[in-house]
């Protein structure tokens, strides 16, 4: 069983009531997420811990597979997910639930050969350079926050290979 650590790379970063990523005690959580196009994928009727979820709609197996929705938590380092579950390691195509439009690919992920991270954005406006990566892989734990084009945080599963 590999085991997942949160690395932190900007220790002076300002938290406030208006930052993009928000504190409170250890709890590092992101108030709202969007697609390329500026949807918000937040969803009020999904929660963890009475804060509101991230709604990813997922086509299981890849392009052309079934649609599903999958909720993922707002927290940092987080890996708990609601709806439609999944077997660990089952490859998914990530969609924003408005569009529908694929979301795009940004570095690859080092858990399964031809897997990549896909971007989600901290604006509405993905040239701001605020971007969360999530693994398109099921049951990944690799992910990462950026802001203003620096890495913030990145969830890594120590024996992987970087
Ligand atoms: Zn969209
Ligand atoms: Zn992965």
């Amino acid at each position: 069983m590999s085991r997942k650590r949160l690395e932190e790379y900007f220790e002076n970063y300002q938290f406030s009531a208006n930052s993009l990523i928000r504190k409170d005690g250890d709890r590092l959580w992101i108030p709202d997420l969007f697609c390329h196009n500026g949807h918000s994928l937040k969803v009020e009727k999904v929660t963890f811990d009475n804060l509101p979820g991230f709604n990813i709609l997922c086509r299981v197996g890849g392009e052309g597979g079934p649609e599903e929705d999958i909720y993922l938590s707002p927290i940092i380092n987080d890996s708990r997910k609601k709806g439609a579950e999944q077997p660990e390691g089952t490859r998914l195509q990530l969609t924003c639930p408005v569009c529908k439009e694929e979301l795009k690919q940004l570095v690859p992920c080092t858990c399964r050969v031809g897997a990549y991270r896909r971007a989600v954005y901290l604006t509405p406006d993905p040239d701001e350079m605020g971007a969360v990566g999530i693994c398109e892989i099921y049951g990944c734990p690799q992910s990462f926050v950026t802001e203003e084009g620096e890495l913030l945080y990145e969830v890594v599963v120590e024996g992987s290979r970087e």
